[in-house]
């Protein structure tokens, strides 16, 4: 970069922060006073407050993050435009109507040693903080100081080939990059404490969720239970209300199961359970819901669908699971035919859910009773 286009940018950034806090965040505005009439201590305090303030100012006003780039940023255009340089730098202009190019590199010198080590320190300081708490909200910190860390690297480069960089120069950006390393070393920590914490938190997640499926599903045909068909229920019917939509039900029990039970053992009869299960599982879809209800009974609960809709679907996997002979896969002893029975009853107006349930229950009664092997719907 070039000492005018330098000397440019140092006066556009003053003209700007001029019209940006309304040039009247200078406590030196009353009087031009030569620096050296301010004792060390004094100037330090003063810097040091109206840097501190103007760099949170600034990125209050300018809506920007408090991140390492943003400090730099503001740290650049604040050294440059500190009081004391604006007044010099303005006074020069009113004097001489222009600055000179090497009019231009003194006042660059006088801006870049005016900043004490002891400000740099407690501004990286104070960006290392904020970056250390940033580092816990985004994954991005670790990576924007890392960048930080690798601009300030290549100043002090630049600044040590510089004829212009003096030794209190490069050492006070060699201290700013070594506090930059441990401001890294510390965002990095947080950030893999952050990971640590978000995965632990995933896994509880996880667990949590299998607990639920658990709580929820029927872990021999794997099958929404009867706690799962209760809510379901509980959600249709709510649905049904609003939409005036048709809703059925169906119970489908195994006939004569016990029998099975008794000539093949019950493992074989969870089997058939199972088997049966996956039967009516075919029928399941965003409207209709299968559910083990307990033992060899299972419970379907059509959305949107008429009694003569469900009866017919229903019809279908009877008729398919009725034709299919089964052999006990142990023994190989065939068992034969295995069928169900159902009973489907349509939500009518006005009734309750247990009112409802019990006219499903109550046609699958019907079915038993009228020779099994059949779908009834309610009256
Ligand atoms: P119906 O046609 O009238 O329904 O006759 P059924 O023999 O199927 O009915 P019943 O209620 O007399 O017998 C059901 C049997 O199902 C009784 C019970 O021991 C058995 N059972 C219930 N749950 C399970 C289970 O999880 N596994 C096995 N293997 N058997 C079960
Ligand atoms: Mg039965
Ligand atoms: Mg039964």
């Amino acid at each position: 970069m070039s000492h005018e286009f330098e000397l440019a940018t140092v006066l556009h950034k003053s003209k700007f922060l001029a019209r940006f806090f309304g040039g009247n965040t200078r406590p030196h505005d009353k009087k031009a006073r030569p620096r050296n009439s301010l004792s060390r201590e004094d100037r330090f305090m003063l810097r040091h407050n109206l840097l501190m303030n103007q760099v949170f100012e600034f990125l209050a006003q300018t809506g920007l993050d408090p991140i390492p780039d943003h400090y730099e940023l503001a740290w650049h255009y604040l050294t440059c435009s500190s009081s004391i340089q604006r007044m010099m730098v303005e006074s020069h202009m009113l004097e001489h109507g222009g600055i000179a190019p090497h009019d231009a590199c003194d006042m660059l010198d006088e801006i870049r040693t005016s900043i004490s080590e002891r400000e740099l320190h407690q501004m990286v300081e104070d960006a290392r903080q904020t970056m250390t708490d940033a580092a816990v909200l985004t994954d991005r910190s670790g990576k924007d100081a890392a960048e930080y860390g690798d601009a300030l690297g290549e100043s002090v480069q630049l600044l040590a080939k510089s004829a212009y960089g003096s030794e209190v120069q490069v050492n006070q950006l060699k201290k700013l990059q070594q506090l930059t390393s441990e401001m890294i070393e510390r965002a990095a920590i947080a950030e893999a404490r952050l990971k640590a914490r978000g995965k632990a938190i995933l896994q509880l997640k996880s667990r949590l969720a299998q607990s639920q499926k658990q709580a929820l599903s029927d872990p021999l045909t794997n099958l929404p239970n009867r706690r799962a068909f209760e809510a379901c229920l509980k959600t249709a019917l709510e649905e049904t209300g609003r939409l005036g939509a048709p809703l059925s039900v169906a119970f489908c029990d195994i006939d004569l199961f016990k029998r099975i039970n008794d000539t093949h053992g019950h493992a074989t009869g969870d089997r058939v359970i199972h088997h049966v299960g996956d039967f009516l599982q075919r029928t399941a879809s965003a409207n209709v819901h299968v559910a083990r209800h307990g033992g060899e009974e299972f419970v379907v609960l059509f959305e949107k669908k008429t009694s003569a809709e469900a009866m017919e679907m229903l019809e279908e996997v009877r008729s398919r699971l009725a034709a299919k002979q089964l052999v006990a896969k142990d023994t190989l002893r065939p068992i034969g035919l295995v069928t169900f029975s159902a009973g489907v009853a349509q939500l009518q107006e006005g009734e309750s859910g247990s009112a409802f349930l019990a006219r499903a229950d109550q046609a699958l009664y019907e079915a038993k009773n009228t020779g099994r092997n059949k779908v009834c719907i309610a009256a």
